[in-house]
Parts: structure tokens; C-alpha cells; sequence
């Protein structure tokens, strides 16, 4: 049977780009129905009381948000599926589409047969800048990557304080320039998931992917820190219907409601400016009282139509089909029920992605992997750097300060020299 597929889509949303992307490597024709393009589409999904993209239909079932698991199922595909070789469904599992900039290949056998000098596990800002060094220093050098537009500065929708750049770049914008660099120094850049590592053999670190062992003589890991999963009540029941991540997809939806935006993030205060020029009200709501690294909330205190929340947290989203109500505790630690159309979240809380290292090479309690000044770990030849070791403050500069020193640290250690060599012009 064929499939009817519609996709409703806003612009900027990446979560869209993403579903547009499976769907694709599927080999799944769908119909794109664009919000930002067409008032028809966005009224459309209004009436159906959904307020947020992307929001697909798979034979009239609904898919509100990015999840594989779920199109995959009504689209009854079993989970060893081959997706036809159309030319648009393999430039999408080369990840050519998500990338844009085409860098990132599939593992294949002589990815598999070289023993690279260096390979660097995570192509953030800390293993794209290590990249660049190791690369220029003449490092046979491998970035792996398992979703190079879902890093922290891949989904980072501004950057305003990396050193040299003024005009105005997305994180992934950002990215994809350190990853072209090192590509033009002869990096390879290959999509995959590193499930395991073992570090066992001195000279050649063993690191598996899905597709079989990558071979290395010195790595970084540089796998970054994201969010754990846990989640309000109610959070995931109203996705898409009222409950949203993105202010650039759904501000739209909220044009003269309110709602409310919660997080203590530079993210959160930037997405309650956008959110106000589109709402009634905005509340934004501080759950630790104070605010990390540079957000600061001088623009927001200035608007008319912002409210501020500190030591308020969200502890529940109510509603029939949609968002009507949430449950807050005040800073008295009292509870209330607000009357809201909207709860945009923020709460990023980090976490190290480690857990596939297990023992291989000492990390602290909460994950981070233990280095020395000069990054190595407690295994010789393996580095560690950027938001997955523990540092005081997390910004792509530093993470990129990071891979720099131990690219340097790895030369010296491939090439058995006692000093670090820098790269001068
Ligand atoms: C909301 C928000 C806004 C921010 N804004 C700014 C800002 O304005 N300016 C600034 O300087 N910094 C900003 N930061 C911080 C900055 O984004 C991070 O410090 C930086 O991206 C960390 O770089 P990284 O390379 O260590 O990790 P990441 O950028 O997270 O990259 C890690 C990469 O590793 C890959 N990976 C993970 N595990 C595996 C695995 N097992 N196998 C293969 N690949 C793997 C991931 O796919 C990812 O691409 C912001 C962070 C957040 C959360």
C-alpha cells in the first residue's frame, strides 16, 4: 500500500529538517506543507489544536515532533529496513542532507583497514578544532560523528561571542566551518556511533562502530555534554500541542496567548525576547533564582509584557487536547495552577555522553572523564576535551582551545617526542 504522508513544517525548525531527512532515507515520498510559507497550512494545524511543527501524518496518524521509532512503525517498517537506492535516499544516509556540507561519509572497508594516527570521537567545536591541528600537523586524522547537526553548538541557533566572527552565524554554520577546515587539511569525516572503545593494546586503540572496529594510535574524546531526559509531567503528553523547544518554529503559534518560558540558559532568555514580540505575556520563570554564564535579562525586564519568575519551576502540564493550565511552585514553595496556552523549555541540565567508555579510561562521578593539564587521560595516547571533561565554564572557544592542545599532545605522542611542537603561520 502506499503510503500518504504530510508533513507540516515551519521555517528554521529543525526538528523538520530532521523528519524531512528520515523520511527521504526512507525513500518515503511526502507531501511538505509549509506554516511560516502558507497561512492556509498554519491555520490547518490550528484547528486541529496542534501548535508546533513538525507535526506529521503518516495514513492520518499524527507525529508531533522528531521520533524515528514511531514514523517508523506506522510506516511499517521492519527494523532491518534497506531503504531503495534513490539518489536522494543515500545522499540522506550519508548524512549529505542533514550536513549540508557534504563532509561526513559512511564507514566503509578502508575506513575500516587503516589504522589512523589520530581519531577524535565527536565532531563538535572540540573534535572539528582537534581536526584542524592534528590534520595540518600531518596526523592520517579521523573525525567521527554520530549526528553532526545534533551536537550542543550544531543546535546552537546563534553565536554572537566566538573571537573572529562578528556577523551573525548559527551554531552549526560555525561548526561546519571548523569541519571544512579540516577537511581542506585532509581530515576524513565519517557518520557513525562509537558504541564501545578498548584501550587494552597500547599501540592501537580499538573503537567500535555498528559497521566494525575503527583502529587508532591516539584519540580524543570529545563526545561533549547534553541534556538528561527527565521530564515534567505532561511535557511529552502535550509536544507539539502547546509544549515546545523551539521559538523560531512554533512564536506563531502563540501570537497573542501566554506562555510561558522556562530555563536559565542564554537560550531561554533569548527565545522569552522572541516569544514577546509575538505574545500577550510571557513569564518567564528562573527555576535556581539566578542565571548561567552571559544570559542576562536587562532587554527582558525592559518589556512591558514579560514577567519574571525566579525560583518558580513548571511541576505539571494540564489540559484537554492542548495546553490549558500548568502547575507552578512559587518561590515560597507553594503551589498555584496559572491559565496558559504555551510552556516553552528550556532546562538543560548537562550530563557528560560517556557511559560507552565504561572503564576504559577514569571519569568522576558525574561522568566526566579525568585529564591532566595537558588533557590526557589516565591512558597514555587518549585525550579527552571539551564539554565532556569537567570544566568551570562551557563555550565552544574553550572546547576549541581543548582540541587544540590535544591534537598537540597527540602529535607528540604519535611521533614519540617528549615536547609539544606548535604550529607557527
Ligand atoms: C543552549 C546552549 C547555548 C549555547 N550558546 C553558546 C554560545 O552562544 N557561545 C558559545 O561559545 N557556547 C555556547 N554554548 C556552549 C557550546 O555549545 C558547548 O560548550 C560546545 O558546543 C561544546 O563542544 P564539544 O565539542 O565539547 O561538544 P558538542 O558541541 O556537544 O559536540 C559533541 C559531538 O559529539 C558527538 N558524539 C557524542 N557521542 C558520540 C559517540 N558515542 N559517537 C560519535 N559521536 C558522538 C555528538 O553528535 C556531537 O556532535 C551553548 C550551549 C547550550 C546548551
Amino acid at each position: 500500500m502506499e503510503n500518504n504522508v504530510i508533513v507540516y513544517t515551519s521555517q528554521g525548525c529543525p526538528y523538520c529538517k530532521k523528519v524531512k531527512e528520515q523520511l527521504t532515507a526512507w525513500g518515503i515520498p511526502f507531501e511538505e506543507r509549509n506554516v511560516s510559507e502558507n497561512y492556509e497550512y498554519f491555520e490547518e494545524l490550528q484547528q486541529k489544536k496542534i501548535f508546533g511543527t513538525p507535526a506529521t501524518y503518516i495514513n492520518n496518524k499524527l507525529v508531533l515532533g522528531f521520533q524515528e521509532a514511531k514514523m517508523r512503525k506506522l510506516l511499517n517498517l521492519p527494523d532491518d529496513f534497506e531503504a531503495p537506492k534513490t539518489e536522494a535516499a543515500s545522499q540522506a544516509k550519508n548524512g549529505e542532507i542533514q550536513d549540508e556540507s557534504g563532509i561526513f561519509q559512511s564507514v566503509d572497508q578502508k575506513i575500516l583497514d587503516e589504522v589512523y594516527d589520530f581519531v577524535t570521537i565527536g565532531g563538535g567545536p572540540a573534535g572539528a578544532s582537534a581536526a584542524v591541528y592534528a590534520a595540518r600537523g600531518r596526523l592520517k586524522t579521523l573525525v567521527i560523528d554520530k549526528a553532526p547537526a545534533a551536537g550542543t553548538l550544531a543546535i546552537t541557533h546563534k553565536i554572537a561571542n566566538y573571537p573572529g566572527v562578528r556577523e551573525e552565524l548559527t551554531g552549526l554554520e560555525l561548526l561546519q566551518r571548523m569541519q571544512a577546515q579540516a577537511h581542506d587539511f585532509g581530515a576524513t569525516f565519517v557518520r557513525t556511533n562509537v558504541l564501545s572503545v578498548d584501550f587494552s593494546d597500547p599501540e592501537i586503540k580499538k573503537l567500535e562502530v555498528a559497521e566494525g572496529t575503527i583502529k587508532a594510535k591516539s584519540v580524543f574524546i570529545a563526545v561533549g555534554a547534553k541534556a538528561p531526559s527527565s521530564k515534567i509531567k505532561g511535557e511529552e503528553e502535550f509536544t507539539g500541542r502547546g509544549v515546545s523547544y523551539c521559538s523560531t518554529c512554533d512564536a506563531a503559534f502563540f501570537q497573542d496567548r501566554t506562555v510561558i518560558v522556562t530555563g536559565d540558559n542564554e537560550e531561554a532568555v533569548h527565545e522569552a525576547e522572541s516569544l514577546s514580540k509575538f505574545c500577550k505575556e510571557v513569564r518567564f520563570l528562573i527555576p535556581t533564582g539566578t542565571l548561567k554564564g552571559q544570559a542576562d535579562l536587562s532587554k527582558l525586564e525592559t518589556k512591558d509584557n514579560v514577567k519574571i519568575y525566579k525560583k518558580y519551576r513548571v511541576k505539571e502540564i494540564l489540559g484537554e487536547n492542548s495546553v490549558e493550565k500548568a502547575v507552578i511552585q512559587t518561590d515560597q514553595k507553594e503551589l498555584e495552577t496559572w491559565d496558559i496556552d504555551g510552556v516553552f523549555l528550556y532546562l538543560a541540565g548537562m550530563k557528560p555522553g560517556t557511559d560507552f567508555l565504561k572503564d576504559a579510561v577514569s571519569r568522576d562521578i558525574e561522568g566526566y572523564v579525568n585529564v591532566d593539564d595537558m588533557l590526557q587521560t589516565n591512558v597514555p595516547g587518549v585525550f579527552a576535551g571539551g564539554d565532556a571533561r569537567r570544566t568551570p565554564i562551557k563555550q565552544a572557544v574553550l572546547s576549541a582551545a581543548d582540541g587544540a592542545i590535544a591534537a598537540l599532545g597527540a602529535d607528540a605522542y604519535v611521533n614519540n617526542r617528549s615536547q609539544l611542537r606548535p604550529q607557527y603561520s
